[in-house]
């Protein structure tokens, strides 16, 4: 049975990881007309407030979105990014709402655009499907990685993929990395997001080194420490693979990402480098 809840980690440092490179992607996208199919694989219940028990007692939106939004962003992105989160509080720099990841893909969903979201937990579901800013989102009680590989390839001419497990299975780092082989099987110009924690453990080797086995081609590793692996137990830091990375995507991030861990301090760092060639 699934116990991990998103409600206790929104707006961590992961959560200003995978939101803005995916608010990068989609900025990308929405260059061309041609319509994209979204698929978020593990959901969440989509959108999550302050005031909420579980966000409450987690408060590690404290030690990731909370600084940023006191800040003055100088890149671009960086700045686009936080005032869309801004504009969704009362005061754009306190945090009463955080957006999930299906909430960045509904905000700029275009008419030709699909978003298919899969979520297991059944009162995560129950929240997600009763969003009202989903009203256009297929919303699927199901296995996300299964699910995903069976809806491709998708009816529009470009896709995109996030795949954020809890990863509360260590089997899940294979199984993820054999989805993303699939996907590249079914649909080779897709874009993949993948999210990984960075633990002492540092099981997600095997996530890279299984993707790296399977020949899966262009993937774009990007990682994001908060602080010193040995400071405290935990998540030290978070990890993104970016399959197929749209062009200047990386370059962007780079610049984005150095930005948000300036503002973190000095135990703060992020570093990438292409995992797979072309
Ligand atoms: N992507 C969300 C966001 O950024 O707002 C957060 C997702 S959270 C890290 C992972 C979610 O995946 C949890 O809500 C969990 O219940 C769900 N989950 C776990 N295993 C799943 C599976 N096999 N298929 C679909 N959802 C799953």
């Amino acid at each position: 049975m699934l116990s991990y809840q998103h409600a206790y980690h929104a707006g961590n440092i992961a959560d200003v990881h995978k939101h803005l490179a995916l608010y990068g992607v989609i900025d990308h996208l929405l260059r061309k007309d041609s319509g994209v199919t979204y698929i978020d694989t593990h959901a969440g219940r989509g959108a999550y407030s302050v005031t909420a028990p579980e966000m409450a007692r987690g408060l590690e939106y404290e030690d990731g979105v909370a600084p940023l939004m006191r800040m003055t962003p100088h890149h671009p992105l960086l700045s686009e990014w936080l005032l869309r989160l801004g504009q969704q509080q009362d005061n754009p720099q306190k945090l009463m709402f955080y957006p999930g990841s299906p909430w960045w893909l509904a905000d700029r969903l275009r008419a030709q655009d699909r978003l298919e979201l899969f979520e297991l937990h059944p009162g995560e579901f129950t929240h997600l499907e009763h969003q009202t800013f989903l009203a256009r989102a297929q919303c699927r009680q199901t296995d996300g990685l299964a699910g995903v590989v069976a809806r491709l390839p998708s009816s529009t001419p470009r896709t995109m993929v996030i795949i954020d497990p809890s990863f509360e299975l260590k089997q899940e780092y294979s199984d993820v990395a054999e989805t993303v082989s699939r996907i590249q099987q079914m649909a080779r110009h897709a874009i993949v997001l993948i999210w990984y924690p960075l633990l002492p453990a540092a099981r997600h080797q095997e996530l890279l080194d299984h993707i790296s086995a399977l020949g899966v081609r262009k993937v774009w590793r990007s990682e994001l420490v908060r602080r010193d692996p040995g400071a405290q137990r935990g998540m030290y830091g978070s990890g993104l693979l970016i399959v197929n990375p749209p062009w200047q995507v990386p370059e962007q991030l780079d610049d984005a990402l150095a930005e948000v861990a300036g503002c973190w301090g000095e135990q703060a760092g992020h570093t990438s480098s292409w995992w797979c060639p072309e």
